[in-house]
């Protein structure tokens, strides 16, 4: 029999499994403090946990992290992990350290169905969900394996901020994501308030209502366009969740949302969703419908995409309408460059194993807008605010 994997219990379901052992809940919060606070594996490590129980735990269950395939580090301090999750399959979860905070951006999912056309995971497709106990293994792993590395002392935490935006699309992982999420926020566990933990989907209109009901934490969109036109074409989930469906649902989530805005992440791909004209068609888009943030996301290029980043006057002039129009935005500054590669990338490099890239290249083009300043109908204002991070 395998034994059972305890990163896949939040603390309810920790609980249930010592009753199982007879064992009482206050055992099983002890426990989950070992594994999720102290980073143990080893239940002899325990110490005050009963001998009994650690007995019983030895052979039936053990505290299993995921295989490092690799582990880059930049010199800005952005870490980057590979993980093997087995049967050809690989994930990327990435540490963004700030000055105020440490980021990690973990994934949902091996591959993804959603397929957006600017992704390289989507360009991959979809292998296989990822378990609850493999979200929280990227968490588990990122957060010790930091702390020992940068020397912090005793309750000091590496990990401020998680953000569900790495490879898949949480939200079609609903059942193993929502435990995860607990285990983050779980006093016991990682501690890490509703503002501090991202989920970010693509628009599965259905599941954000279920989220706000679930487990409200902070929610991204990946908006990459102002119209379904071209929505339809960079995010095919659109056709099924049109935009006014989807802002319909942000609205509903921000009733119970911990932050009072939805941040609308939007990808800027030249000469095709970046125009002064999108922008203006953006701000009309959200203005007096919903309380919102942009963050202009730079493009990082991969060969399959055919697509180009923004030259960066472009992204400042389309934030400058935004801003111009009241509406918050930032521009994402690119971290790591030095190990830098589209995300998916690398896991993409592991195996391509639905040929999803010869099923893309055979859809129809992208149109590409030409941007106003080049077809003569118009010109860019000028660059004023300087770039800031998110
Ligand atoms: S952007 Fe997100 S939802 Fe779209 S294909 Fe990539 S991982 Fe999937």
């Amino acid at each position: 029999m395998n034994a059972v994997n305890l990163l896949e219990f939040d603390l309810d379901g920790l609980a249930a499994y010592c009753e199982q052992l007879g064992e009482k809940r206050f055992r099983a919060t002890q426990l989950f403090r070992w594994i999720h606070h102290r980073g143990a594996s080893d239940f002899a490590q325990m110490s005050d946990l009963a001998k009994s129980l650690r007995e019983k735990l030895a052979g039936a269950a053990e505290v299993r992290g995921l295989a490092v395939a690799s582990e880059q580090a930049s010199a800005d301090g952005t870490v980057k992990w590979l993980f093997d999750v087995g049967g050809g399959n690989a994930v990327e979860t990435v540490f963004i350290p700030e000055d105020d905070r440490g980021t990690l951006c973990v994934s949902s999912q091996a591959g993804c169905a959603v397929g957006c056309r600017f992704c390289s995971t989507g360009h991959q497709g979809f292998s296989r969900n990822l378990a609850t106990g493999e979200i929280v293994a990227q968490l588990w792993h990122a957060e010790h394996h930091l702390r020992r590395r940068l020397k912090l002392p005793e309750g000091e935490r590496a990990i401020t901020n998680v953000v569900m935006m790495g490879m898949g699309e949480p939200l079609q992982n609903y059942a193993a994501l929502v435990p995860a999420l607990r285990v983050m926020l779980d006093d016991h566990g990682y501690g890490l308030s509703r503002r501090r933990v991202t989920v970010s989907t693509s628009g599965v209109v259905p599941m954000i209502d279920r989220l706000r009901a679930d487990c409200p934490v902070a929610l991204a969109v990946s908006l990459h366009a102002p119209n379904d036109a071209l929505r339809d074409d960079l995010v095919p989930l659109n056709r099924k969740y049109p935009i006014d469906e989807l802002i319909g649902a942000c609205n509903r989530y921000l009733d119970a949302a911990p932050r009072d805005f939805v941040t609308f992440e939007y990808c800027m791909l030249d000469g095709v969703n970046d125009t002064p004209q999108h922008a203006r068609e953006l701000a009309a888009l959200v203005r007096e419908r919903i309380s919102c943030k942009f963050n202009l996301i730079p493009f990082n290029p991969f060969p399959e995409s055919g697509l180009k980043r923004s030259p960066r006057e472009r992204v400042t002039a389309f934030a400058r309408i935004l801003q111009d129009a009241g509406i918050v935005t930032t521009v994402r500054k690119t971290r790591g460059d030095d190990i830098d590669a589209a995300c998916g990338q690398l896991a993409g490099e592991v195996q391509d194993r639905t040929r999803v890239s010869q099923r893309l290249a055979t859809r129809a083009p992208i149109r590409i807008h030409r941007p106003a300043a080049q077809d003569g109908r118009g010109v860019y204002p000028p660059a004023t605010r300087q770039e800031s991070k998110t």
